[in-house]
């Protein structure tokens, strides 16, 4: 039960924060694309009687484990699984391509590495007609000890709704870094009145936009509220952080060349500001791994780059989302140049400092346990405009997951060709 004085005081705080972040600020309420689901949702707003002002009364969520045999649930068998667990990853998603294929110096980068709305859409509505279903990379691996008592990590044993696959989804550079806000993507994830998250941003007129529909992290909360099936144990994804120019669209970061109070008192007002979401997030089936602080070359950096980049990853982005043990390597580059067949000084230090799961890239959803450390090693897959072209190696890019032709937007893509024939040549 939502009380009137609480709604109110959400949307004076929703829009003092708006107008905090130096956007334009208009007289009447920012435009809301169509969102019916959320609508329905809404909690009870009739009128109480006055009483202390109380935090939004969200929509309750479960999270549980996949590891746990549950035998049969409503119907529903859980069995294990002993195959591949699949994992794709996307960047931040193009809410406008007429802004992100502008013809500008990005416009081929944001092609190569990114999906827009429409296709992410229809991305995750093949992936889930094809019975793939959301687990959390952090339930896929445990920690355990050998039989000489040395820590070892094991695949765990994942009960999974019968006929259904697991997959994990991961997000990389959920900063809103500033080169992409003009650029046709979202500005920040914001908590509604609503208690949900939704995305900010500008529309290419100029016109603010709050909308669940624009953003990679609303759109799969969307969806699995659409389809709860899609994500039976209540997992989301797991957002890739940085931390040079914040996270999550808040800028959270210190900066080595100026500094000064008047600074760090806006980084502390970020740091506030952004802590409702990242609560509502992990609340919601979300969790993080760090992509490095800076975004940093892990197969070129020294390993005092890769000291001081940890640390102050850990000060500034694991001091508010918390600990974690995934890293997802930028670039996709390897700690050392090689962490398959060796193990070199970057890899150990930074399983010291915590990280037990390294993910980088690649065409296939490899993994390996490690056996001179404890730690493992895996790739991701990209759907992304490099993928979906196909190329001179893969035709049929990720075809268990979709149909490439079905999936991609040639037309509000550059124009730089595919690899495979169109549906209605073949
Ligand atoms: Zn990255």
């Amino acid at each position: 039960m939502k009380s009137r004085a609480s709604l109110f005081l959400t949307v004076l705080l929703l829009a003092l924060s708006l107008t905090a972040c130096g956007s334009t600020a208009q007289p009447n309420p920012p435009a809301q694309t169509g969102d019916d689901a959320s609508q329905t949702e809404t909690p009870d707003t009739a009128p109480e009687p006055a009483e202390e002002p109380e935090e939004p009364q969200q929509e309750p969520y479960v999270i549980s484990s996949p590891t746990v045999d549950r035998g049969t649930v409503d119907g529903v068998t859980y069995v294990p699984w002993d195959g591949v667990v699949e994992h794709l990853f996307f960047h931040p998603i193009v809410a406008y391509p007429e802004l992100a294929f502008d013809g500008d110096s990005q416009a081929d980068g944001i092609d190569d590495w990114m999906v827009t709305v429409d296709e992410y859409d229809k991305i995750l509505q093949s992936v889930y007609d094809r019975g793939y279903v959301l687990v959390d990379i952090n339930d896929v691996w445990s920690e355990s000890t050998d039989t000489n008592g040395q820590p070892v990590m094991i695949r765990n044993t994942l009960y999974i709704p019968e006929g259904k696959k697991p997959l994990i989804f991961s997000y990389d550079d959920v900063n809103y870094y500033d080169y992409m806000l003009k650029d046709g993507f979202t500005y920040k994830l914001i908590l509604g009145e609503d208690g949900l998250i939704w995305s900010y941003g500008l529309d290419p007129q100029g016109n603010e936009v709050i909308s669940q529909d624009l953003d990679a992290v609303t759109i799969l909360d969307k969806f699995v509220r659409e389809h709860p099936d899609f994500s039976p144990f209540g997992a989301k994804g797991s957002l890739s952080l940085t931390g040079y120019q914040g996270i999550l669209g808040y800028r959270t970061n210190t900066d080595t060349k100026v500094w000064n109070d008047e600074l760090e008192a806006n980084r502390l007002k970020e740091c506030e500001a952004v802590k409702p979401i990242i609560a509502e997030l992990k609340r919601t089936g979300w969790t993080f791994g760090s992509h490095t602080w800076g975004h940093i070359n892990l197969a070129s950096s020294s390993l005092d780059r890769v000291k001081a980049d940890t640390k102050r990853w850990m000060d500034e982005v694991g001091s508010l989302v918390g600990p974690t043990t995934i890293l997802y390597y930028p670039h996709g580059a390897r700690p050392d140049g090689d962490d398959v067949q060796s193990t070199g000084p970057i890899f150990k230090y930074l399983q010291e400092q915590g990280f037990r799961v390294f993910a980088s890239v690649g065409i296939s959803s490899y993994s390996k346990i490690k056996t001179d450390i404890c730690a493992v090693i895996c790739d991701r897959l990209h759907p992304d405009g490099t993928t979906l072209r196909g190329s001179d190696k893969v035709i049929g890019w990720y075809s268990q997951f979709y149909d490439a032709r079905d999936i991609i937007d040639l037309d509000v893509r550059p124009n730089r060709g595919v690899k495979w024939t169109p549906k209605s040549a073949s």
